[in-house]
């Protein structure tokens, strides 16, 4: 490429731009990276994926500790939480995974910049560094990955001490006697879990009539009861909210019930979890003239490209589900894309997953969306409880649904609640890859006793009713 400094300049360090910038590298790219903040690894690294699951796992410890130990035989007194170690524990798991990326930056001789980056042309990009000072730096090609920050509704200012993120929720020093979540999507169930594990009332408020709404519905059916039950959730279905203030350490929440009344809502913290919105600002996209699409997300045409040819996008800074596997992905495509390879990302098998306890995880169609496309197909379902593995573990909430078409039998979807499903959603990943059929499914050996036990036996019920132990 030549003229320029570096052949790619990738902005942003979270899980689309490092990957990227690594892909770029082993393919022989001269390749910089440039991360606003001290550390790399973006939100996923920092206050997203990697320290909701070290909180998750240390609230889950203390829920089994106290409500299920006993039942195994183990007796323990004088429990508490120790918020201030729970925080440091998951700090030290962030540090150690963003040091990790700073290797591999060093082991694949990327050049890292840390600053805010700008256009000033097409092929030349600003850095503004933390002590004001600026470099220029020039590249045959940009990626931007640049990401996403939570967004509010109107009426909801965020002041980030009683009415809060999932950012500073993940920093919380004490646990909330009581919590407030708006939204019932995937943030607002896990943090909410965290919450609610350690002892606080959680109550959330959602504006559509279920949780989770981009999975299958019996998904967000299922894991409305598991929570209600094991940690008693309140949900508040088709209320929208018009305002949340703060008085006297008290947050108080408005919202119009289903009926059009007003109704209020008091707790220690608001969490503010109603999505996330592309962030784009401070780019200065303006002066290449980097065309926007109507919410805000950088538009890009199916090989990344956006309106100026040599600049990219990927993540949640572009279409798409907001999810870190899927930045990912998409930074490997468009650097093997752009080395002259010719890779392939299938959208419709990037699995989502909830991390609560039980998991949720989902790919393929759902059954609207097979519905709607009037697609025919059929359904086997499996619980749980079942299972020798899940009685053994306790863990008996929960089914595996395998939608497959009804006269070729491909599987179309598949749906996991229970224990793992987190895990067990790749066996699905692989095969519909592979474009296997339930019948594939059915006849595989799956250890015994393993929850992926499930999916054979939904699997057997998918293609004639066969499941053997139900
Ligand atoms: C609480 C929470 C939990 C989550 N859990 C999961 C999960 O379990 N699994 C999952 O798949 N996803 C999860 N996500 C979503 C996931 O974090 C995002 O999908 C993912 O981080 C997107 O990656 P990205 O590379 O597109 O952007 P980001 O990770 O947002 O990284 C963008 C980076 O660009 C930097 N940047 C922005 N502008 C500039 C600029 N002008 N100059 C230089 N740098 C800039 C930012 O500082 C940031 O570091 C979670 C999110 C949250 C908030």
């Amino acid at each position: 490429m030549g003229n320029f400094q570096y052949d790619i300049t990738v902005i942003g360090s979270g899980p689309g731009g490092y990957v990227a910038a690594i892909r770029c590298a082993q393919l022989g790219f001269k390749t910089a990276i440039i991360e606003k903040y001290n550390a790399l690894g973006g939100t996923c690294l920092n206050v997203g994926c990697i320290p909701s699951k070290a909180l998750l796992d240390s609230s889950e410890h203390f829920f089994n500790a106290q409500h299920n130990f006993k039942t195994h035989g183990i007796n323990l007194s004088d429990l508490k939480v120790d918020m201030n170690q729970m925080i440091e524990r998951k700090n030290q798991v962030v540090n150690q995974t963003v040091e990790g990326v700073r290797f591999l930056m060093k082991k694949n001789k990327i050049t890292v910049y840390h600053g805010i980056a700008s256009f000033e042309n097409a092929n030349t990009l600003l850095i503004t560094k933390n002590d004001g000072s600026t470099e220029t730096i020039t590249s045959d090609k940009i990626i931007i990955a640049t990401g996403s920050k939570p967004s509010s509704i109107p009426g909801v200012e965020i002041d980030k001490k009683r009415i809060i993120t999932s950012t500073e929720a993940l920093n919380l020093k004490e646990v909330p006697k009581s919590m407030i979540v708006i939204g019932g999507g995937v943030i607002g169930l896990e943090m909410g879990s965290v919450f609610a594990r350690l002892g606080s009332k959680i109550q959330v408020i959602e504006y559509t009539d279920s949780l989770i709404p981009a999975m299958d519905h019996d998904l967000g059916k299922e894991i409305q009861k598991v929570l209600t039950k094991e940690l008693s959730f309140e949900f508040y279905f088709k209320h929208k909210v018009t305002a949340a203030i703060v008085k006297e350490k008290k947050a108080i929440v408005t919202a119009l019930n289903p009926d059009n009344q007003e109704v209020l809502f008091e707790a220690d913290y608001v969490l503010v979890a109603v999505g996330r919105k592309p962030y784009t600002e401070g780019l200065g996209l303006e002066k290449v003239g980097i065309k926007l699409d109507n919410r805000g997300r950088i538009e890009v045409n199916d090989a990344l490209q956006t309106n100026v040819p040599n600049i990219y996008a990927i993540g949640d800074v572009v279409r798409g589900a907001m999810l870190a596997h899927k930045a990912s992905e998409e930074g490997i495509y468009l650097a093997e894309k752009l080395a002259g390879q010719k890779p392939h990302i299938n959208y419709l098998l990037i699995p989502n997953v909830v991390y609560t306890w039980p998991e949720v995880a989902g790919v393929g169609y759902t059954e609207k969306e097979l519905q709607e496309k009037n697609i025919p197909y059929k359904k086997g379902k499996f619980d749980f409880r079942n299972l020798g593995r899940s009685r053994a573990s306790m863990d008996l909430d929960g089914f595996v649904k395998i939608l497959a078409h009804k006269e070729t039998d491909e599987i179309l979807g598949m749906h996991i609640i229970g224990p793992r499903a987190a895990d067990l959603i790749a066996e699905a990943v692989v095969a519909m890859e592979f474009r296997a059929s339930a019948e594939d499914l059915a006849i595989f050996s799956h250890a015994h006793p393993t929850f992926a036990e499930a999916i054979k036996e939904a699997a057997l019920d998918a293609t004639a009713k066969r499941a053997l132990h139900m």
